[in-house]
């Protein structure tokens, strides 16, 4: 199998890379193993890239270490700045071509898809920006010494990212470990492997030394386990389910006590107390749940309402769920394309159907949209009990839960009483209201008035099961430095 190809989209034709990247170059796997990428729209192939095993993944890993002790080394911290940014501009003039891939390989719609690219892009150059401001501290012990600190590079940085924001992971990922000097093997998600390799060949491009950035395509229990419990690697930063995110922390351990950081699941409370502007808030908690078809990690599945309004709010969000326009990911107003994948498929209906005979009243949706692609429609359940599991449970689709909450601390109390803490939100006027309702949730972020804006000067990640460790922002550089301590014995003579 050759190492590009051809494909033509509804938007654009373009070359595909298929090989592993590794070293600036695009090669096939050891074993020689290719796998499929599936279209969600017709659940037919879009092509076979080459498949990246354990041994792959030792390549790569050698690759990147000579290349964190050689010319990566001797860059300056300015120039790695400048080299994100070039990355930056290619992805911004290539727009078309890599909003196309995430469309026609993950399923979400062109336009929030050009969203994807020019979001990476800003991270990409925010990070850029930081590369020549990473600077310790002098620390004044007494007069006979000298101490000061190092942000050092940690290493070899292995980093395994999921499916439903290709890109937009790609880039958190890579930008913070970039700027701070690390090299990095990356293992895409099995079902969306195209963009990434896009952007390996816009890496190159960019003018990045061979080695600095190598991605493998490939699955999990492969060449994602061999990263994790790799012993040459550094850290590894992982993003996904946080069963997968419990075995990467076993394996670090059982291998070289490598640094983790982790992204997980959610089951987020977005609240709705009585004196929201309603019409604003029903907005947000649309887009909270029914964004990327419900595939974000810090989706708001979860809606606590208040009950003098949860009639109203009922019957307004069952109206504003019904206009989104679900359908083909190729036209510029959809607003939900098909999930990922016939698994994600599978199992985000065994949730409804849970729901469903759990007793729980379906609102709107509950169904298959359409006769071909994995489309689900909007799905709204109310009249649910706290120990449902689709009260519980992460779906990761386009389904949510309305629970009715008498007052301020059952809606904290409510929700709180989860394994998770990733995200939440509040919906109100009242500014005091506001700030004790957030101080009291326990989550990474919770947002007033809104949701899901996430934007990468701001830090991202979880309390309790939903991870370790924040991305984005000036906190994510910490996951990628160690701080060395230097003390200077002063000669008295
Ligand atoms: P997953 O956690 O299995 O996959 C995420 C990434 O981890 C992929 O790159 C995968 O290849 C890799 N991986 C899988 N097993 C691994 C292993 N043993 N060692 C190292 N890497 C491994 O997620 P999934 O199966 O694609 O989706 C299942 C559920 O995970 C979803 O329904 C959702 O609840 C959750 N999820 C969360 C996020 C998030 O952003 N937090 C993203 C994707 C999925």
């Amino acid at each position: 199998m050759s190492l590009f190809q051809t494909i033509k989209t509804p938007l654009v034709t373009y070359e595909q890379p298929l090989g592993l990247f590794i070293n600036n170059e695009f090669v096939k796997g050891v074993e020689g193993r290719t796998f499929e990428t599936i279209n969600p729209h017709n659940e037919k192939p879009i092509v076979a890239v080459h498949e990246g095993t354990a041994k792959d993944v030792d390549i790569a890993v050698t690759t990147a270490r000579k290349a964190l002790e050689g010319e990566w080394k001797r860059i300056t911290p300015s120039e790695r700045g400048r080299l994100l940014t070039r990355l930056a501009d290619f992805l911004e003039r290539d727009i078309d071509i890599v909003a196309a891939i995430e469309a026609l390989d993950n399923g979400k719609g062109v336009t929030m898809a050009k969203g994807d690219v020019t979001a990476s892009a800003g991270c990409l150059r925010y990070y850029g920006g930081w590369a020549d401001k990473i600077y310790g501290q002098t620390i004044d012990t007494d007069a006979n010494s000298l101490t000061y600190t190092r942000h050092e590079p940690v290493g070899v940085c292995g980093q395994i990212i999921p499916w439903n924001f290709p890109l937009l992971m790609f880039a958190w990922k890579i930008g913070p470990a970039l700027a701070t000097g690390n090299t990095i093997v990356l293992k895409t998600a099995e079902q969306t492997p195209l963009s990434a390799l896009y952007v390996a060949n816009l890496i190159k491009e960019a003018g990045f030394p061979p080695g600095v950035v190598n991605v493998i395509s490939g699955f999990g229990k492969d060449a994602g386990a061999a990263i994790a419990a790799h012993m040459d690697i550094d850290k590894v930063a992982f993003t996904g389910s946080t069963l997968v995110g419990r075995q990467i922390m076993r394996q670090a351990a059982n291998s070289n006590l490598k640094k983790v950081t982790l992204e997980l699941g959610g089951k987020s409370p977005n609240i709705i107390l009585p004196d929201a502007n309603l019409e604003e808030a029903i907005g947000w908690v649309n887009m909270g749940i029914f964004f990327n078809h419900g595939q974000c990690c810090c989706a708001g599945s979860r809606i606590l309402v208040h009950e003098s309004i949860y009639d109203r709010f009922l019957e307004l969000f069952k109206k504003r769920a019904e206009q989104n326009k679900v359908g083909d990911p190729f036209n510029s107003d959809t607003f939900q394309g098909p999930q990922v994948s016939q698994v994600q498929y599978d199992r985000i209906m065994s949730y409804i159907a849970d729901g469903k005979s759990a007793g729980a009243n379906i609102i709107t949706g509950g169904g298959r949209h359409g006769a071909e692609g994995y489309y689900i429609q909007p799905t709204i359940f109310a009249d649910v009990d706290e120990n449902m599991t689709i009260v519980k449970e992460e779906i990761f689709g386009p389904v949510c839960t309305v629970q009715k909450i008498r007052d301020e601390d059952e809606a904290i109390r409510v929700a709180n009483d989860t394994n998770y803490g990733l995200a939440a939100a509040v919906h109100t006027t009242n500014i005091n209201t506001a700030i004790r309702v957030s101080n009291a949730i326990k989550a990474g972020t919770v947002w007033v008035n809104n949701y899901n804006t996430l934007h990468y000067q701001m830090p991202f990640g979880g309390f309790k099961e939903s991870g370790i460790g924040r991305e984005l922002g000036s906190y994510a550089l910490e996951n990628y430095t160690e701080v060395k301590t230097v003390r200077v014995h002063l000669s008295q003579s």
